[in-house]
């Protein structure tokens, strides 16, 4: 960071050796206080904020990351994230050590049980200390943690307010009659495509077939933002059945092949034996998948290769689709799910909104892990068939 050394007190810092006594107290005590000044700035903050080391041990955590996780300040130094917030362990891929792998960013849901019940979204974003170029030995990680209990309360009592909901039904009942005339623009373009081509090839027929294969392109782009609107407004609950996660993903795999071909994306999987079952409502998970494989087409532009893991353990079945593409800009992470929000020139911006939102009505999650060059990966987190019964009867 160049900014650093301009910075009157790395001034003073660069002279360190220089300074008699007197001058290293004055220093010590103005150190102090925008230590302390900072501290108080922290807590004052609504977001839980912590520092930790990548095994997780906690340095620092702010007043609100605290509450949230029931940390007490006397823990600094001794206190491992994982071990006060198991679930987090769970969902981030911990090494035998527990040390986690680098990534430039991480994001994900979290039901915290203790001390008190909330719903929190982690960012974990890493950062060096020090000289940049250092050995790895400095790495840490920002924690912040954003509580969003009243959100997910909100979008239930958003749904449940018939205003709301009568104004989104209206809106949804436009999209789905703009389909008609949709059609039938898609047909008749089509129709004078096959004239066209009937009466030969001159200078300007090509210049009309190239004005018509915008206009479908056009159609075909509105078509993809009403179906989105639909899926994003229309709350229709899960219709459960036993499914098996990955031959699900392998059915819309191949539905994208031809796309894959095109764009020369090589897709392995990886998967050891039969997963467990799970509950979930079948095109709902399929467009998941949908949305998430098609992100990733979307970031290998010159080709690249997006690969499927799975695992299991006695609560949830995860699938993680890795890809090879550009990852995600630090400064973007947090927008991701927000509603219209996209770095594609033709982009919506629903997409993962509806991914995340089908997760939650799942009672599963869903992670982000992301490095920038290299590329991202989508960790969803289905429960089993059993854990989701037990749910449902408490
Ligand atoms: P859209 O695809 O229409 O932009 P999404 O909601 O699907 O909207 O995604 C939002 C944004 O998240 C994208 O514009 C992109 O910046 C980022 N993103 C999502 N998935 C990936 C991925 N696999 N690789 C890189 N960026 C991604
Ligand atoms: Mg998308």
């Amino acid at each position: 960071m160049s900014h650093r050394k301009s910075t009157p007190l790395n001034k003073v810092l660069g002279r360190i050796d220089d300074l008699d006594a007197t001058n290293l107290a004055i220093l010590v005590q103005r150190l102090a206080r925008e230590q302390k000044l900072l501290r108080t700035i922290f807590d004052l903050v609504h977001e839980g904020i912590l520092v930790i080391d990548q095994n997780g041990v906690i340095e620092y955590a702010n007043g609100a990351a605290g509450k949230l996780i029931g940390f007490d300040v006397r823990d600094s130094g001794k206190a491992v994230l994982w071990k006060l917030v198991p679930d987090l362990a769970r969902t981030l891929d911990l090494s035998s050590e527990g040390a986690f792998d680098e990534v430039s960013g991480a994001s994900r849901e979290l039901h915290l049980t203790y001390p008190e019940s909330r719903y929190v979204r982690l960012y974990l974003v890493p950062f060096f200390e020090g000289k940049t170029g250092d050995s790895r030995k400095n790495l840490r990680y920002a924690v912040i943690l954003s509580d969003i209990t009243e959100e997910k309360i909100s979008t239930q009592d958003q749904i449940e307010n018939e205003k709301v909901s009568s104004i989104i039904m209206l809106a949804a009942g436009v999209a789905h009659e703009l389909g008609n005339p949709l059609n039938s623009l898609t047909i008749h373009l089509q129709l004078m495509k096959r004239e066209l081509r009937k009466m030969g090839e001159n200078e300007h027929l090509a210049k009309i077939e190239k004005s018509l294969a915008v206009c479908s392109g056009e159609v075909e782009r509105l078509d993809g933002i009403i179906a989105n609107f639909l899926e994003a407004v229309r709350p229709h609950p899960p219709d459960f059945q036993d499914l098996d996660a990955l031959s699900i993903l392998e059915e819309v795999l191949e539905i994208l092949g031809q796309e894959l071909k095109n764009h020369q994306i090589l897709v392995e999987i990886e998967s050891s034996g039969l997963l467990p079952v799970i509950s979930a409502d079948r095109n709902q998970i399929k467009q998941v998948y949908f949305n998430v494989l098609k992100n990733a087409c979307e970031a290998m532009e010159g080709g690249g290769s997006i690969k499927v893991r799975t695992r299991s353990d006695d609560e949830f079945v995860f699938l993680q689709i890795g890809d090879s593409g550009r990852g995600i800009e630090q400064s973007d992470f947090t927008h991701v799910f927000e509603p219209y929000f996209s770095t594609k020139e033709k982009g919506h911006g629903l997409g993962m909104m509806i991914v995340q939102r089908i997760m939650r009505e799942h009672g599963g999650q869903l992670g982000i892990d992301s490095q920038l060059g290299v590329g991202t990966l989508v960790t969803l987190q289905f429960p089993q068939k059993h854990r989701r019964i037990r749910l449902l009867k408490k």
